[in-house]
């Protein structure tokens, strides 16, 4: 079990044989590989954790001031645009998008959950639809066009 025996036991619980949460690299922190495969459309796991009322770093947001903080497993969810994994903070259920094979970090998309993020950044997920910045439901996309449009010319 990745929760400690105080969470209880259930038997979607993830399992330290099927899940691990490990450090990929410098740029991404932590994530959370899947040892296992799961077909698209499987419950793979349940989450757990204290329910607090303020954003943090590993929090999910459950409702607008309830947030799952959860520092053995959901918390190190990385992030894609197109993800693998879907979450569903009512029941607690973490359900596979497509088929994951073995040896695959599981990927959420941060606005499904999210109405902001603790912290915004810009998005290298490589996914075709990729909107090229991580941010919540509400978060502003910071307008980059703007920025880089070229100074009037007024001759
Ligand atoms: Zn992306």
């Amino acid at each position: 079990m990745l929760y400690p025996a105080s969470f209880g036991s259930d038997p979607l619980f993830p399992k330290s044989t099927d899940f691990e949460v490990v450090y990929k690299d410098e740029m991404t922190g932590h994530g959370v590989i899947c040892y296992r495969a799961f077909k698209r459309g499987e419950i793979i796991a349940r989450m757990c954790g204290q329910v607090i009322t303020d954003i943090r770093q590993h929090t999910l947001q459950i409702s607008p001031d309830k947030h799952l903080y959860d520092t053995y497993f959901s918390g190190f969810f990385l992030h894609s645009c197109s993800p693998n994994i879907s979450l569903d903070m009512e029941k607690m259920t973490v359900t596979a998008l497509k088929n994951i094979k073995a040896n695959t970090y599981l990927y959420m998309d941060y606005a499904e959950t999210e109405d902001h993020l603790f912290k915004q950044f810009p998005c290298s997920c490589g996914a075709k639809n990729c909107r090229g910045w991580v941010g919540g439901k509400y978060d502003m996309i910071p307008d980059t066009a703007e920025a880089q449009e070229p100074m009037a010319n007024v001759a």
